[in-house]
């Protein structure tokens, strides 16, 4: 089966709940003609219910940005894999700023993972380097330890429920973008790193996305390159028109992912 492009926003700790239903507002007319590209939105924890009941009309896939790896219990602000299956269908697992400012490991990432794999959702894994890293030259070592952690007990078969989305941090929210070599050098790297682990069945069912200030402009550039199946859009996602734009513009691209 052939896939289709991922196009996805994360909106981090932005929109209230009436800035949700607005947007879902101003979306649906946006999508006639039909986008072929799956678009999903990961509004923040709270516009969840929101932007479920907003989406009965449009009907573009839902995600959540953040899960805590246990059915339910004592864990105070936390949100189960359980909770979240009413409303999303993906969960970003590995986020760099988690990873960053909330201090989160691998081994806890990994453990969401498989918590959103036996629950049925379908983790986002995100991986990335700082630039110091890339400066030392350490960066396929900082991607592989990466995917080696988040992806550890992973079968073939839940291997093709995962998405996993390269953002090179010095990228994230800066207006610096990797430019589309660098980027599908990194894509193309993970792509051999995974079919050294796993049946090539699965593999391809995976897709690639590239994140890190992607938007309007450079979009095409990116998407086009052979191993990038779409994108993780932190701020071009904010805006119905030009997530949707490009989204528009991966549709126009021709290549089989
Ligand atoms: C992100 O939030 O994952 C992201 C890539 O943000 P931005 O597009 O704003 O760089």
């Amino acid at each position: 089966m052939k896939k289709r492009f991922l196009i996805a926003g994360n909106w981090k700790m932005n929109k209230t709940v009436a800035e949700t239903r607005a947007f879902f507002k101003t979306l649906q007319p946006l999508l006639t003609p039909t986008v072929r590209s799956e678009l999903l939105i990961c509004p923040s924890l709270v516009s969840l219910a929101a932007a479920f009941e907003a989406n009965a009309s449009v009907g573009i896939s839902l995600g959540a940005q953040n899960v805590y790896p246990k059915d339910s219990g004592a864990f105070t602000g936390e949100v189960s894999p359980l909770m979240l299956k009413e409303f999303v269908s993906y969960v970003l697992v590995g986020h760099s700023e988690r990873r960053t400012l909330l201090h989160e490991s691998d081994a806890f990432i990994n453990e969401k993972l498989h918590a959103l794999l036996a629950t049925g959702l379908k983790p986002v894994l995100c991986v990335g380097e700082t630039l110091a890293e890339r400066k030392e030259g350490r960066v396929f070592d900082v991607i592989a330890c990466e995917l080696e952690a988040g992806l550890k007990g992973v079968t073939n078969e839940q291997l093709s429920q995962v998405t996993i989305a390269y953002e090179p941090i010095w990228a994230i929210g800066t207006g610096e973008t990797a430019t589309p070599e660098t980027a599908e050098e990194m894509h193309a790297f993970m792509h051999d790193w995974l079919t050294k682990r796993f049946e090539i069945s699965s593999v391809s069912k995976v897709r690639l996305l590239y994140g890190g200030s992607l938007k309007v402009d450079n979009a095409k550039q990116l998407l086009s390159q052979p191993h990038i199946d779409g994108g993780l859009i932190g701020g071009a996602s904010l805006k119905a028109d030009s997530f949707v734009e490009i989204a528009r513009i991966a549709d126009g691209i021709e290549k089989d992912i």
